[in-house]
């Protein structure tokens, strides 16, 4: 396996020194071909996900994998002239007569590590932006998808040239060994626990990262809020793919008043959204059985510590997971402590908008935020109070889809950010050229220095 690995790593590192630029017809085909795989194949990409859910809605897949991507690949391909073109920037009066630009230009090869929850968008969406900046790449699916990962790797394949982009897969040996190549860059979209993992591996080669990670992303409901309104949007954003979403509201902060209202409203609100939720297709399973016993135990230590839980009626048992709304969670359990990454949703409750803000404060960084509030001061009290990779105000999730704004998290939920213009840049390198006019008086500095180097001290170095 490594040494097949590294074959193939440097058949691609190889091309990417042979032809370190893609112009922008390249660029442009490469997404084409991206585009078609996936147009082409969506039903079968839809049905392998499903397969590896055990259950997952096919709208599901359509509307946050296949939809966001093609939206991404159509964003590149129209920009990508402009964002390709260099810049004049300005340069200062001593220097002149003088030019100076930038060049934006392949970084290389990009390696994309990326996890089970979101398969398609979150391989194929780093590697749109990567291709958009001219790069090749390699790509290392999750092994917690078998049937999507060997289906991409075969898409792949067929889509291009062997230097140009392939998927390796496996299992963690094989991403062990994929995150030690010497990547040009190396993008992971994965859990807190590997991180480590992979930022040391990417070390040894002086890789740069960029790390998408997760977190206990808060939903803040104010107090002059409409409890229906959040609930919905809060039903969305949590039990979408059964909570398996890193940007899914991990706990809601409520005022203590409202607390009881606003889980009952969520709790209708998934009954509304999942009737007959064992038998729905439209509600997805929980990847795998490990997962579920992880979220039954979480729920376990919270009952025991005093916590009441509450589920939709007629939930039931059965393959799906139900919902839980879980209040007066102890503060050191599990719920309140690990990224839930379930469908179970803590409600904590808070005196006012500074209590909540010191609770989100006194914790790791988190990936998003949202705040439910039609007061302009108290918006700009949590945008100020509190940081985090991204934020939607009076809503969930839809942050991740502005194709101008971008996407990643902050201390411990992620370093970089990327998607369309973002991603073009952060997978680029923006070269430096400085190219001074005959006339330029600096270009004559140097030693013996004399009379012209006192006057460039005196008038520079003021
Ligand atoms: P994971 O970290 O277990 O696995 C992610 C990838 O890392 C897989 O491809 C796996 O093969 C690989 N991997 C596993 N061990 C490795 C090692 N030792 N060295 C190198 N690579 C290794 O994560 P997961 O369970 O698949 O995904 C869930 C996590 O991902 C959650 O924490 C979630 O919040 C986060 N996430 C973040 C984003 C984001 O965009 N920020 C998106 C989705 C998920």
């Amino acid at each position: 396996m490594a040494d097949s690995l590294l074959n193939s790593f440097e058949r691609v590192h190889a091309a990417t020194r042979r032809n370190r630029l893609a112009d922008v017809a390249t660029r442009r085909r490469r997404l084409a071909a991206l585009r078609r795989l996936v147009v082409e194949n969506r039903a079968e990409i839809a049905r392998a996900i499903d397969a590896d859910f055990g259950g997952r809605a096919q709208v599901e897949s359509e509307l946050l994998e296949i939809v966001p991507l093609l939206l991404a690949v159509r964003h590149a391909t129209r920009h990508l002239g402009r964002w390709m073109r260099d810049e004049r920037r300005p340069v200062a009066l001593p220097f002149q007569p003088a030019r100076a630009w930038v060049r934006y230009e392949p970084l290389g090869v990009i390696g994309i590590v990326s996890p089970w929850n979101y398969p398609l968008l979150l391989s194929l969406g780093p590697l749109v932006d990567a291709l958009a900046a001219g790069n090749r790449a390699m790509l290392k699916p999750s092994e917690l998808t078998p049937a999507f990962s060997e289906l991409l790797e075969r898409l792949v394949a067929a889509a291009f040239e062997d230097d140009e982009v392939l998927v390796v897969t496996g299992g963690v040996d094989v991403a062990e060994a994929f995150t030690a190549l010497p990547f040009d860059h190396l993008v992971f979209t994965g859990s807190t626990a590997v991180r480590h993992r992979v930022m040391e591996a990417a070390a040894r080669n002086l890789t740069p990262v960029t790390l998408e990670l997760g977190g206990k992303s808060p939903a803040i409901v104010a107090a002059d809020f409409p409890l229906p309104e959040a609930a919905r949007s809060i039903v969305l954003g949590k039990f979408t793919n059964a909570g398996q979403t890193c940007i899914a509201p991990d706990y809601v902060l409520a005022p203590a008043a409202r607390v009881e209202a606003l889980a009952r409203e969520i709790l209708a609100g998934v009954g509304r959204a999942y009737p007959d939720l064992q038998q729905n297709t439209q509600y997805s399973s929980i990847i795998t059985q490990r997962h579920r016993d992880r979220l039954e135990a979480a729920l376990d230590e919270a009952r025991l510590g005093g916590a009441r839980i509450l589920r939709p009626e007629g939930a039931g048992e059965g393959p799906k997971f139900p919902p839980a709304i879980v209040l007066d969670a102890p503060e050191d359990s599990l719920l309140l402590t690990e990224e839930i990454f379930g469908p179970v949703l803590p409600i904590v409750p808070y005196r006012d908008l500074n209590e909540a803000l010191d609770f989100i404060n006194a914790r790791p960084r988190p990936l998003a935020l949202y705040a439910f509030t039609n007061d302009r001061a108290a918006q700009a009290k949590v945008l100020d109070g509190a940081i985090s990779g991204g934020v939607t105000l009076n809503g969930t999730l839809l942050h991740i889809a502005q194709s101008t704004l971008p996407f990643g998290g902050i201390g411990a939920s992620g370093i970089g950010a990327y998607h369309g213009w973002h991603g073009f840049r952060r997978f680029s390198h923006v070269r430096a050229v400085y190219k001074p006019g005959r006339f330029s008086a600096l270009e004559h500095l140097g030693p013996p220095f004399g009379r012209l180097a006192r006057l460039a001290i005196r008038s520079l170095g003021r």
